[in-house]
């Protein structure tokens, strides 16, 4: 039996199915949703009366009942060995309406393929389809304080002015075929082949199954040089080295030939004069450092927030003082945080003096920026917060520093490994998601467990905040040793 997933999994890389098949591991959402979604769906297309799916159901479940409903709520259907799952079915006399889910916003690409495969599934099973529709979710929709359906959700039939129904039917896809390949794949007769996925969210888990010969790769492998089309290329050449590469070859960004200057210069690149300039406006105190956790909600769970928005849930800083002493505070709330969030921010950090964050503008800042939206009253304090703020990654981002041992890894964790003797790898939450998914056990669990949650996250926090001091303060030596 094949699922939709098993098809779009052996689709982008057939080895990583075949590692992969097997495993079975707890799915963790990125995105929150304490809802239901399909019980708001019901609500939304009034469903009162339907029926209802579940696990392993054979098609005769659904076919006894067909005349009984008018509507069923993700039927199982089997074709061959071609499984699916109808998230919602409408019966209009002999024929029927069925609707998909978009988890998001913006529709960036319709999933033309699973749409395809429910469509062949239910049509070679001699059901007639009549439309098909789409529901995703309004990114203008703002809580006001009880979810209104109506406008949460957008329900479609059309995209850029075609009929979901005849794009789906314009995509040709043979789902036998592609089973007939999965089943006889035999690994060993294949050769490992890089694709999209082999570094798509950081390194593939199987990379060094695929890749052995990899392993052992020196810190300035050509295989490190970042946002570059031809390394893989250059390798296959022969050229094992940063130092060594081909220059034709290059993009030429400012970070490529920091790293091939690394790499000639005994491991280390340093721009004296632009890093130390870029550092003396970072000299007045007090100097703070911090790092925000936040999770991201699908359905918006309170007041003001729209789908996908964000709840800060905790804030970590340190800070040097007028007189050179190491402040540290911490925050972490639960549930609707938001104001209490802010209000901590506002006391904690000093009233003056620059702020350092990691990816500052694109994380912190964005935050703060969408909080002032929320608390008017609180905008102008968070907008003079903003300006103060400093994004500790762009020393590195714009080529003034590189160091070998980043093997291409621009993370905070990687610079806190390389300057310090600090690891994540002893901590209890050792990352932001794990950390996140953390949080959200808080309400779950009893008043111990939930104070030993909050006891983790703030350790976790606090290293990302105190790494950042231990960056500023290798940039730091490194202008100094450098002179
Ligand atoms: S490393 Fe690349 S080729 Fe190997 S399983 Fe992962 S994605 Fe597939």
């Amino acid at each position: 039996m094949y699922h939709i997933s098993d098809i779009k999994k052996f689709l982008r890389c057939d080895r990583l199915y075949w590692y992969s098949k097997d495993e079975s591991g707890v799915f963790k959402p990125y995105l929150r949703s304490d809802e239901n979604i399909a019980e708001l769906l019901k609500n939304y297309f009034g469903i009162s009366d339907c029926f209802e799916g579940v696990r392993n159901d054979p098609n005769e479940r659904f076919f006894n009942e067909i005349d009984n409903y008018e509507w069923y709520v993700h039927p199982r259907f089997m074709d061959g060995e071609m499984r699916v799952n109808v998230p919602f079915m409408h019966r209009i006399d002999d024929q029927f309406d069925i609707c998909f889910v978009y988890y998001g916003v913006q529709i960036k690409e319709l999933d033309l393929l699973s749409y395809r495969i429910t469509l062949k599934v239910l049509e070679r099973l001699g059901i007639c389809v009549r439309d098909i529709y789409l529901v995703y979710f309004n990114e203008d929709y703002e809580n006001e304080g009880q979810l209104d359906l109506e406008k949460l959700f957008v329900c479609i039939n059309s995209y850029k002015g075609k009929r979901l129904i005849d794009l789906v039917r314009e995509k040709d896809f043979d789902y036998d075929e592609v089973i007939e390949r999965i089943k006889n794949y035999n690994i060993d007769q294949t050769k490992p082949k890089k694709n999209r996925s082999c570094r798509l969210n950081g390194l593939c888990g199987y990379y060094f199954e695929c890749f052995p010969e990899e392993k052992d790769e020196p810190d300035d492998s050509i295989l490190t040089l970042v946002t570059s089309q031809n390394k893989n290329k250059m390798y296959a050449d022969g050229i094992r080295f940063l130092k060594d590469a081909d220059l034709e070859q290059l993009e030429g960004n400012r970070v490529q030939y920091a790293q091939v200057m690394a790499s000639r210069n005994n491991g280390l690149y340093v721009e004296k004069m632009v890093l130390a300039e870029w550092l003396k406006k970072l000299s007045a105190r007090p100097i703070s450092f911090i790092d925000f956790e936040w999770d991201r909600y699908l359905i918006p769970a309170y007041p003001k927030m729209r789908p996908m928005d964000v709840v800060c849930f905790e804030f970590a800083l340190y800070y040097i003082d007028e007189q050179g002493r190491m402040e540290h505070r911490t925050f972490v709330g639960t549930g609707d945080c938001r104001r209490e969030f802010v209000e901590a921010l506002i006391d904690y950090l000093p009233k003056n003096g620059p702020i350092l964050a990691y990816n500052a503008e694109g994380a912190e800042c964005l935050r703060l920026k969408e909080l002032g939206e929320v608390f008017p009253e609180y905008k102008n304090k968070l907008d003079g917060i903003i300006e103060r703020f400093t994004d500790l990654a762009i020393p590195f981002t714009d080529g003034l520093v590189y160091d070998i041992r980043m093997q291409g890894n621009f993370t905070l964790k990687r610079l806190v490994d390389i300057c310090s003797d600090y690891s994540y790898k002893d901590l209890d939450i050792d990352d932001g998601m794990e950390a996140v998914f953390s949080w959200r056990n808080i309400d779950k669990t009893d008043e111990e467990q939930g104070n030993e949650i909050v006891e983790n996250l703030k350790e976790y926090c606090s290293l990302d905040a105190y790494g950042l001091f231990l960056v500023y303060r290798w940039l730091i030596e490194l202008t100094v040793e450098s002179k």
